[in-house]
């Protein structure tokens, strides 16, 4: 069994994928291209915004947006604790301070009251420019970008949204990689839209914004690539990945998103009252980037963790450590708000396996699985 079974789709679409391959071959335009322009133009509709500009990755689709905002020293940008590294690294990376904020024990995602606290403190202290809030979409789940969009406004703070595992979620019918004043996702191979390699885009329905990005992305070039009048990157999609991206993302809007979806009802009906189930509050959808069980304590999870890897199974515990206990963030002496939810999840959480062709018999089976150690655990205990 496995954890995110690119192999079994790659077989239910092997047909489109090469011949989509194929094509660029025969067309032999391995930069830019034709595709590249189908894709960015297919994702913006389906996302609904003017612009999709592709990169080379979500971490760059993150840093090409900071960089357009000109983001940089005495900045504080708001970033949950619970995420990723890359979501903080960035912030880093263009030399602002990423300020850790706590996350909601039943979403994984920005708590809101944190938010607005972490705000006051930063603007009281009176050090740091309050500029940027990254709320993530973790595990396939829009945050709750109604309070975030409102906290934002009162105090005129930009918001980017991080949609490297949200892509195809919603929020009140609208898509993710929609929200905020720009968005960003990641094509890496196991993201609910991923490509063959590495791969991202950055959303958004500034037009200013996008033509710096895409001057930015192609090491900050004027009217040509040869004429340079800003310092850029180069992080560009291959044509190679557009072509690929094309196929998977048809399947993913024709079918692989109920799947999933399916997938979540399924598990959920096996589990509920045996573990803490992922919670999707009324007006959203996931696109279960992940799906992920919360154990009462560490040594239960790591124990059932252990028992499910002996028994065949994998998972993952998507995140071991907070962001603010990364050595990378040493230099950042503390966060203003208390961080406890992040740290508990980090204990607790599981992420079973997940994805479009997870089949009913494996469900079962890790399903009763996992009734059955917990059982035996309590009866050992007892
Ligand atoms: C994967 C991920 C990224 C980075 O995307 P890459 O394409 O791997 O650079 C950023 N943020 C979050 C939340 C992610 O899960």
């Amino acid at each position: 069994m496995k954890f995110r079974d690119l192999q079994a789709q790659y077989d239910h679409l092997k047909d489109r994928i090469d011949s989509s391959i194929q094509n660029v071959l025969n067309g032999s335009v391995f930069i830019g291209g034709r595709q590249v322009q189908e894709l960015e133009k297919a994702l913006a509709e389906y996302v609904g915004v003017k612009h999709c500009i592709s990169c080379a990755n979500g971490t760059d689709a993150l840093q090409l947006v900071l960089m357009a905002w000109g983001i940089g020293e005495g900045d504080a940008v708001f970033i949950p604790d619970f995420t990723f590294f890359a979501t903080g690294e960035v912030v880093g990376q263009v030399g602002a301070t990423p300020v850790f904020v706590d996350v909601d024990i039943d979403t994984f995602n920005l708590d809101c009251s944190s938010l607005e606290l972490a705000i006051l403190k930063i603007k009281e202290e009176g050090k740091l420019n309050p500029a940027v809030i990254i709320p993530v979409d973790l595990f396939g789940l829009p945050a709750n970008y109604s309070e975030i969009e409102t906290i934002a406004s009162k105090h005129d703070i930009k918001v980017l949204e991080d949609g490297a595992q949200g892509f195809g979620g919603s929020l009140n019918s609208k898509r993710a990689c929609s929200f905020g004043d720009a968005a960003t996702t990641s094509f890496f191979p196991a993201k609910p839209l991923g490509c063959y390699g590495d791969g991202g885009a950055v959303f958004t329905n500034d037009d200013c914004v996008a033509e710096l990005i895409e001057s930015l992305k192609v090491h900050g070039k004027g009217t040509h690539k040869y004429d340079n009048v800003r310092i850029g990157m180069n992080s560009r999609l291959d044509t190679m990945q557009a072509a690929i991206l094309n196929v998977k993302f048809a399947a993913l809007v024709e079918y692989e998103l109920d799947r999933v979806n399916w997938v979540y009802r399924e598990y959920t009906k096996r589990l509920s009252g045996i573990v803490k189930t992922p919670i999707i509050p009324e007006g959203y959808h996931s696109s279960f980037a992940q799906y992920t069980i919360q154990l009462t304590d560490r040594s239960t999870r790591d124990y059932l963790q252990k028992k499910l890897r002996e028994r065949g199974i994998p998972t993952m515990v998507y995140y071991e450590k907070p962001m603010h206990e990364q050595r990378a963030f040493e230099w950042i002496l503390r966060s203003p708000v208390g961080l406890e939810v992040a740290s508990r999840l980090c204990e607790t959480v599981l992420s079973l396996p997940m994805h479009p062709y997870l089949r009913e018999a494996d469900i079962d089976y890790i399903g009763s699985e996992i009734i059955d150690i917990l059982n035996r655990r309590k009866e050992n205990a007892g």
